[in-house]
């Protein structure tokens, strides 16, 4: 039931195990339509800033998958400063941003902290499409405040698979946020973040959390190729 995978990890970053043909063959077989090519950005040290310009030279479809010329990078500060290349002719289709291990601006218990850097982050950036996992156990949010912001913003707001999977997720949060997004009508997106194969395009984690609620009562912008267009303002 979700066609698009808008967050998955290639070799290029250090947490990502596959090459794009490989991630794409994965796809493939699974059935997805389109997923977003999201590396991390250069406060990870990878990609290197040129992988940038290796993007905007990607082909839109390869053997017959959508591929979004994607980046996750990363919130650097308060005030919500990200970490993003910036070169002549910026080449991303979809931009996601949040707070990560191994940065300079590391996740932590200080919940006002975490939540001004992602409201000043969603403010900031109109580009920014998605919020990714803000239910990290590591990285408590003010659930009703980001979604009030990403209602105003238009940023979808993810239910990331791998972060369940891993145990990564405060899943009280998950579901506050669940029960907030129906009220509020919020954008979701539910995305892998898958690392490996067998984590792409997979969703099965995110889906048994929502399904309680009634998939049919969210508004997930990834649900089919056409919804993510038109959330991503993008042709095919
Ligand atoms: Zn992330
Ligand atoms: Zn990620």
């Amino acid at each position: 039931m979700i066609e698009c995978d808008l967050h998955i990890h290639s070799i290029r970053s250090i947490c990502g195990f596959h090459t794009l043909f490989e991630i794409v063959s994965v796809m493939r077989e699974k059935g997805l339509k389109a997923f977003a090519l999201t590396d991390h950005s250069p406060v990870h040290a990878t990609p290197r800033a040129h992988f940038s310009v290796l993007v905007k030279r990607m082909p839109p479809v390869i053997d017959g998958v959508r591929v979004f010329k994607g980046i996750e990078a990363s919130i650097l500060n308060e005030n919500g400063d990200l970490d993003l290349p910036v070169f002549e002719g910026f080449p991303y289709e979809i931009i996601i941003a949040g707070i990560h291990d191994y940065d300079k601006f590391l996740p932590g218990p200080d919940k006002d902290r975490n939540t001004r850097a992602v409201i000043n982050a969603m403010k900031k950036y109109p580009e920014m499409k998605i919020l990714p996992h803000p239910f990290y156990k590591s990285c408590p949010f003010d659930i009703d405040a980001i979604t009030d912001v990403a209602c105003e913003t238009g940023t979808a707001i993810e239910i990331n698979n791998a972060y369940i999977l891993t145990k990564k997720a405060d899943t009280d949060a998950l579901q506050y946020l669940l029960e907030l997004a129906i009220k509020k009508e919020a954008m979701l997106c539910v995305n892998s973040d898958g690392h490996v194969f067998s984590e792409m395009g997979i969703f099965d984690h995110a889906l048994d959390y929502m399904k309680p609620y009634g998939l049919e009562n969210f508004n997930i912008v990834n649900r089919t190729l056409e919804s993510t267009l038109e959330f991503l303002g993008l042709e095919r």
